[in-house]
């Protein structure tokens, strides 16, 4: 059994501008940074005190690379006998030297291209990087209409081998014509899955069992979409309060929510859950 964890601290800050973001050019104290740094940190001592097998997403209320305290906590878990993945979203603004030191089997990045904020030309020359320091990683942005042909650039100009992903924008409903769907699946080939409300009222899902969200202060919720905190990672015994649970939400529509809806049995498509990289993108490590 592994556990799925997606950790997301009290950072908040950016140093994109995405104007749909309420993170955008946003920065914390440094009062705040010290805080979210200590919270980092205890969760990492946590992880290693674990006798379980995990493997950690950081979502971040913003970029979190940029921080040198978050390059090291990643280089840290990459190496720990019992961390079998971490992966952290990211812009990948930041400088990637510090990757040469993570473990390439364990570490992966998912990263989001923003077409607002930087050149696809400067975006895959950082994509470059990671592919000259042998870094899992995958790509994605929202597939608004106006940007599909930057999704199929993107295609052209990077690693054959890395998976790229769209999402679909979901908030007006078909928005997209079939041959919009078809050009789409031309890149990402796994798009009919997230283009969809997953029904999952009543329906078995790992999360609160085997999966679960934490925050800075290790208070637990099942998934980031049903709040209600189930128990807290520091107090003992913990994870008694783990249990197979069935969802209480009408659909699920988010990657980080749906992967774990028992009936899609996406685990047989992905190889690595929380770096989004399916099976068929699996990238031979070099030693
Ligand atoms: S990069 Fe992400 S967190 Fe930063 S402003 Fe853009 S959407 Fe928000
Ligand atoms: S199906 Fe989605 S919303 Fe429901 S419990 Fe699972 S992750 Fe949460």
């Amino acid at each position: 059994m592994i556990w799925k964890i997606l950790y997301r601290g009290p950072l908040s800050s950016c140093n994109y501008s995405c104007d749909y973001c309420p993170f955008a050019k946003t920065k914390n104290t440094r009062a705040e940074l010290l805080d979210d740094k200590q919270k980092l940190k205890r969760f990492v001592e946590w992880i290693k005190d674990r006798k379980e097998n995990v493997e950690i997403l950081f979502a971040p209320w913003g970029e979190a690379l940029i921080r040198n305290y978050y390059q090291e906590a990643m280089t840290e878990l990459s190496h720990l006998p019992n961390v079998k993945n971490v992966t952290i979203q990211t812009n990948l603004t930041c400088d990637t030297k510090w990757m040469s030191k993570v473990n390439k089997n364990t570490f992966s990045l998912w990263t989001t291209f923003h077409p607002s904020q930087i050149s696809l030309e400067k975006f895959t020359e950082k994509c470059k990087e990671l592919d000259d320091l042998n870094v899992r990683y995958s790509v994605g942005f929202v597939a608004l209409k106006e940007d599909i042909s930057i999704l199929q650039k993107l295609r052209s100009l990077i690693n054959e081998d890395v998976y790229i992903w769209a999402n679909a924008y979901k908030r007006v409903p078909n928005y997209y014509t079939q041959s919009e769907i078809e050009t789409i699946k031309k890149v990402d080939p796994l798009f009919d899955i997230n283009n969809k409300f997953h029904p999952s009222k009543g329906k078995d899902c790992s999360a609160g069992n085997t999966s679960f969200s934490v925050d800075g202060d290790g208070n637990i919720t099942r998934c980031n979409f049903i709040k209600g905190q189930i128990t807290n990672i520091y107090s003992s015994a913990f994870e008694k309060h783990l249990k197979p649970r069935k969802c209480i939400n009408k659909t699920c529509h988010c990657y980080i929510g749906y992967i774990h809806l028992k009936e899609l049995q996406l685990e047989n498509t992905y190889q690595s859950i929380w770096g989004r990289i399916p099976v068929e993108f699996r990238r031979k490590i070099k030693s």
